[in-house]
């Protein structure tokens, strides 16, 4: 075991979703990195393993890494465990993973829950291929710019969602996508838990009205773009630059963002869009 760094998945819920080899593994490791050791150490309480435990998260997160590396360079093995689910997927893990993959660090992933494939696996929509994209962008360019992006794909798209901001999110959604299939998976192996099919519009107002509770932890599913979408997303090739401009601005873009996507569109330069338009 020496020397190693074991990605361990935890339960994202149902403690009985922890597996034999992670049970094995986080006992006989020399010591745990976890992201916050108040949730690291209950969980292992109720394991009824007793472990060091080194703090990794998203604010000390390099310096950690090196910390976590170096030791285990020297000889010491280490489980990397996240709050829930599997390590490195949307967290903090994610670097300690880099910084040994770069110090030459053998690495070695257990299998076991993570909450997007929970999620996918129930959702009803394809899932052949998906894209996934975790949390939205908070700020509201980047948001509608990979919205933006995202528009004329065709695999199902998933998504994480806080309470604070899944009605915001299926908002933007809605907006920058039309009223597209959603699977809501909310508490997910809990006891409350909660899988919604609906379309957007619907999910929206079920999340207004209460039906879908403001709490805990969601997962979002979205149904990839249609060939009308598609068609739709090309919709330029009948239009002028001025109409085709003026679709961006009523998406909400400011003048300097649309040109600059009719002309990524188009693949002419800026100042031919700017000439047409100013
Ligand atoms: N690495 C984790 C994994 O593999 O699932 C995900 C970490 S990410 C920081 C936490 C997000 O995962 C939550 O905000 C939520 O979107 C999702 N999540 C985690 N547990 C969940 C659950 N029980 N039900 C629904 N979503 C969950």
């Amino acid at each position: 075991m020496t020397g190693t760094l074991y990605i361990v998945p935890t339960p994202i819920g149902n403690l009985g979703d922890i597996t034999e080899r992670a049970k094995e593994t986080l006992s006989e490791v020399d010591f745990v990195a976890c992201e916050d050791t108040r949730v690291g150490g209950k969980l292992l309480y109720l394991l009824g393993i007793k472990k060091e435990l080194v703090q990794h998260h998203e604010h000390n997160k390099i310096k950690s890494a090196k910390y976590v590396a170096l030791r285990i360079k020297n000889g010491e093995s280490c489980a990397l465990i996240s709050d829930a689910g599997t390590p490195a997927v949307s967290d903090p893990g994610e670097e300690l993973v880099r910084c040994c993959i770069e110090e030459g660090v053998k690495v070695v992933p257990l299998t076991g829950p993570c909450a997007a494939v929970c999620a996918l696996s129930a959702s009803g929509l394809p899932s052949r291929r998906f894209i996934f994209e975790g949390f939205l962008p908070e700020k509201s360019k980047e948001r509608k710019e990979l919205l933006a992006e995202i528009a004329t794909q065709r695999r199902t798209v998933v998504f994480y969602c806080t309470p604070h901001d899944i009605k915001h999110d299926l908002s933007s959604m809605l907006d920058a996508l039309g009223d597209r299939k959603v699977f809501v998976a909310r508490e997910l192996t809990k006891l409350n838990e909660q899988l919604v099919s609906a379309r957007l519009s619907v999910a929206i107002e079920m999340l207004e009205n209460g039906e879908i509770p403001l709490k805990g932890e969601f997962v979002v599913i979205l149904e990839g773009a249609s060939q009308a979408d598609i068609s739709a997303g090309e919709f330029w090739a009948e239009m002028s630059v001025e109409q085709h401009v003026s679709h961006y601005l009523a998406l909400g873009f400011s003048k300097m963002d649309a040109v600059k996507k009719v002309a990524k569109d188009r693949g002419l330069p800026k100042s031919v869009i700017y000439d047409e338009v100013k």
